[in-house]
């Protein structure tokens, strides 16, 4: 199979499995206990904690261990408003946000919180004056995504994250997309809270960590016992942390060389793509995107087809988020492109891997190409638009 959905989940690196099969077996201690099993497990736990700091420019100190990005969002966002509330009730955030960060900010605006949702232009990026005129005395937090999960584009976070600083502003990046894809240093983007989440990173399901700076306080979310700094209290996923910082020193170690492949090989599909199939375009940015994404829509297609028909070619695919192609209405992040309903049903969203070779890329051009044509022959829409 030739999976090009990475940004939906990435396989386990063996090296990360390697890495965490002993703390599955023998090393199970419990990291709080102080005899040699659980002192083992604490050290493991430790030297994971500096992996995935070093790899984001942070310190040891401000990593805390998460379920996940979605857990990441939830503590960051929801952790700010419950801390701050008296201060304020406003929030900043962008139409583009991954569900995770929306629907948080959704239910927030059901417990008294205000939020302003900022538009995105043409090319899916959120404009810096526009955070700025949008900034009140009551806001708390500002959230804005580094990349975006369905067209990989990359948001002029350092510049936001400046004016935040300069208003005292708590400022917090779903960074789930983009850690270990792109160079990413808390201190150069002045963010304050920044979510990693490592199955999208080669790493395991179900941990991640956010990014805490020196200073900032948030509320718990959950109360136990005094783990992570009590503010994420809970017996230690110890295996998965130690993939997940495995998976982040990898990442490091081999950073230039995947942006140096990853890009070449998208470049290509993208050129492949739009030179081979008529009546097709590239969503989001051309180049102010991760190198792995590629996203594409066609007039006269319905984007689920071509995933099923890809899938028959033994490609795996997506239309954008897994989130929203379960149910049936346009991406909220296509729409905000400024995209008709029935081409953002249109759209096919690619996102590469270090595994995928060179040859897959002719490969899928044909596939896409052959599929293209066989739906279009079927489709109303594209009749329609060829007898106009
Ligand atoms: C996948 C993803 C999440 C959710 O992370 P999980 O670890 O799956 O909970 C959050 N934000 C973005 C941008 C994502 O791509």
């Amino acid at each position: 199979m030739i999976y090009m959905d990475n940004s939906a989940t990435s396989h386990l690196d063996p090296e990360v499995l390697r890495e965490m099969e002993p703390f599955l077996k023998e090393e199970f201690g419990n990291a709080s206990t102080f005899y040699s099993l659980g002192r083992n497990a604490r050290k493991a736990l430790e030297i994971a904690r500096e992996n995935v700091a070093a790899l984001i420019g942070a310190s040891p100190q401000e990593i805390i261990f998460t379920s996940g990005g979605t857990e990441s969002d939830n503590m960051a966002i929801k952790g700010t408003a419950y801390k701050w509330k008296s201060k304020g009730k406003h929030i900043i955030t962008s139409v583009i946000e991954h569900p995770a960060v929306r629907e948080t900010c959704k239910y927030l605006e059901t417990q008294g919180f205000e939020v302003t949702y900022l538009p995105v232009y043409e090319e899916g990026i959120v404009s810096v004056s526009d955070v700025e005129a949008a900034i009140r005395d009551d806001t708390i937090l500002i959230t804005i995504m580094h990349a975006n999960n369905e067209i990989g584009t990359i948001q002029p976070i350092a510049e936001i994250g400046k004016i935040a600083r300069e208003k005292g502003i708590y400022f917090h990046s779903d960074a789930v997309q983009s850690v270990g894809k792109i160079p990413v240093d808390v201190i150069e983007l002045n963010v304050d809270l920044l979510s990693i989440s490592a199955h999208k990173l080669n790493g395991p399901k179900g941990i991640g960590a956010l990014y805490v700076r020196k200073g900032i306080i948030l509320e718990p979310l959950i109360h136990g016992g005094g783990h992570e700094r009590g503010i994420r209290p809970g017996t230690e996923n110890v295996p998965s942390i130690v993939g997940l910082g495995k998976a982040c020193s990898l990442a490091s170690t081999h950073m230039d060389e995947n942006i140096a492949y990853l890009t070449q090989l998208r470049d290509s599909l993208i050129n492949g793509i739009l030179e081979n199939i008529e009546e097709s375009y590239l969503n989001g940015d051309r180049n102010n995107r991760l190198p792995n994404n590629a996203h594409f829509r066609f007039t006269g297609i319905e984007g689920e087809s071509l995933v099923l028909h890809l899938d028959s070619k033994n490609i795996a695919a997506s239309t954008g988020s897994a989130c929203s192609s379960k149910n049936l209405e346009p991406s909220h992040v296509l729409m905000a492109l400024g995209l008709e309903e029935v081409a953002a049903h249109g759209s096919l969203r690619l996102t590469l891997g270090k595994e995928n070779k060179p040859e897959d890329i002719p490969y899928t051009i044909t596939s896409i190409k052959e599929a293209v044509e066989t739906l279009r022959k079927l489709s109303p829409l594209w009749c329609s638009a060829e007898n106009l």
